[in-house]
């Protein structure tokens, strides 16, 4: 079968395509997604320029029920969605039925949204005159979305700005076009008018490259690397255009010498290795109090070993692979860097094979690890975690905040002053208490400080932030 861009309304073929691969067995090819030409993404974009003047004054009820009802077929279709996306991305169907239901949500969340856009009326200081400040649509949205939530991160993009009367043009990550296709059908076939979403698979550099310069666009929200990001946020700031960044993250996880242990590798194990570790929100930076360390180490290793590394589809598995060849020798290329830089492996950081051809990877620890080392500085994007090992409280929050990055953070304590003390100081746009890093609600604001993120927060009723814009109207009132 083969899958083409949905531009106008309607399905146009490509001239080449992707081949969409499993990363648990290689032999396997999901799909055949076209590619968009330049001059199909040109069509792309006069088609939701056209589309916007009269999505944007369709009621609210019209766009809630469109929204409600791409909700309600995703909640329907869960198992096959979470199928294909196990199958495109590795990650476990466990997981992948969670990021399909949360898509689902997204949608019904925005639906009710989309009902209850804010605004505001005030009086005037001056007399016999009516303020009232609105919010509006901004147009046209560029939206470029990573492999590593290849439902989620379209959903959450692509509802609030249709909820708020914008058009888009979706451009997926070339790794994992299948559910974002599924995506775009659902949109589809839920009547949505022509040109108001469409999508065009491609590469970054042509597709998504187009998305950041052209005029036609007016807002972009981009979720991925952090060259990339900031690249395009040069670009687009260059003719003015908004701009939405989720970047990367090194995420600390604090562990005191209070902690109830148990919850304490719990909390570690899932924040660094679940989902193979490539979450941005992932635990990567394992921050212990020297009086446990010990301790910890011998919990989570323990753990770590009854972990079932393979297919993603398979019953049993707890950990599916890497998502493709490149991410794998990046994560290698870190295990290699983290020995020579005198970081202990404790276990794991080897290839690993099984049945099938796939990308595994064995979970891998560092301990005896500092926070100036390059395995501790740089997001590794795997499944690679290292202990840091720190004399007290004050010192872990030192540590926890010695990092360019600041998207979320954890602590795993019984203290209540300390856990206060952390969530006020720590400089992270999320924080988590006895919780792992990973792992956010639908309903609530999503984003990072420092190099992590740029621009305002993504989901919840934040998102109204980057997908409106407001106008402040002085009405004589008679
Ligand atoms: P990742 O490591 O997740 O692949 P990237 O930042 O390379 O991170 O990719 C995230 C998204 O950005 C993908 O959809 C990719 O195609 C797109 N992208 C890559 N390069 C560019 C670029 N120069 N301009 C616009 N989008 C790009």
């Amino acid at each position: 079968m083969t899958h083409a861009n949905l531009i106008g309304g309607e399905w146009i073929r490509g001239n080449d395509a992707v081949i969409d691969v499993n990363p648990s067995d290689t032999a396997d090819v999901v799909g055949e997604y076209d590619r968009a030409s330049a001059e199909q993404v040109d069509h792309a974009l006069d088609a939701a320029r056209q589309a916007f003047p009269a999505w944007a004054r369709t009621t609210p009820q019209v766009r809630a029920d469109l929204l409600d009802k791409v909700g309600t077929e995703i909640l329907a279709r869960r198992g096959e969605l979470a199928d294909l996306l196990a199958r495109e991305e590795g990650k476990t169907l466990a997981e992948a039925t969670g990021e399909v239901g949360r898509a689902a949500q997204i949608f019904k969340f925005f639906a009710a949204e989309a009902l209850r856009v804010p605004g505001e009326r005030l009086g005037s200081v001056r007399p016999g005159i009516d303020v009232e400040i609105t919010r509006e649509p901004i147009g046209v949205i560029g939206l470029i979305t990573p492999w590593n939530f290849p439902i989620a991160i379209p959903a959450w993009k692509t509802a609030p700005a249709l909820a708020y009367g914008n058009c888009v043009v979706l451009k997926p990550a070339e790794l994992v076009p299948g559910s974002a296709w599924a995506l775009a059908d659902i949109l589809h076939r839920a009547g949505l008018p022509a040109g108001v979403f469409n999508l065009v698979v491609g590469r970054g550099s042509v597709v998504g490259e187009k998305l950041v310069s052209d005029p036609r666009v007016d807002a972009v929200s981009f979720t991925g690397s952090v060259p990339t990001g900031r690249g395009i946020l040069e670009r687009a700031a260059r003719r003015g255009a908004k701009v939405q960044l989720e970047m990367g993250g090194k995420n600390p996880l604090v562990v005191l010498a209070d902690a109830d242990m148990d919850t304490a590798v719990r909390v570690a194990l899932d924040g660094a290795f679940f989902q193979t570790g490539q979450r941005c929100t992932a635990s990567s930076r394992l921050i212990v109090e020297q009086a446990v360390e010990e301790k910890f180490i011998a919990g989570l290793t323990e753990a770590i070993r009854k972990q079932v590394v393979d297919d993603a589809r398979k019953q049993g598995t707890t950990i599916g692979p890497v998502v493709d060849q490149s991410q794998l020798d990046q994560d290698l290329r870190y295990v290699d860097i983290g020995k020579q830089e005198g970081a202990k492996l404790a276990l794991g950081g080897e290839r690993l094979n099984r049945e099938k051809s796939g990308f595994y990877m064995a979970p891998a620890l560092f301990t005896g690890t500092r926070n100036d080392m390059r395995i501790n500085r740089e997001e590794i994007f795997g499944p690679v975690a290292s202990v840091i090992a720190v004399k007290d409280y004050d010192e872990a929050l030192a540590v926890a905040n010695d990092t360019s990055f600041g998207l979320c953070s954890g602590i795993v304590t019984t203290s209540l002053k300390k856990a206060a003390h952390f969530r006020r100081n720590v400089e992270t746009g999320m924080v988590m208490v006895n919780l792992p890093t990973a792992g956010v609600d639908y309903h609530v604001p999503f984003g990072g400080r420092k190099g992590s993120s740029y621009g305002p927060r993504e989901q919840g009723r934040y998102a109204a932030e980057f997908y409106t814009q407001v106008k402040t109207a002085y009405v004589m009132q008679s």
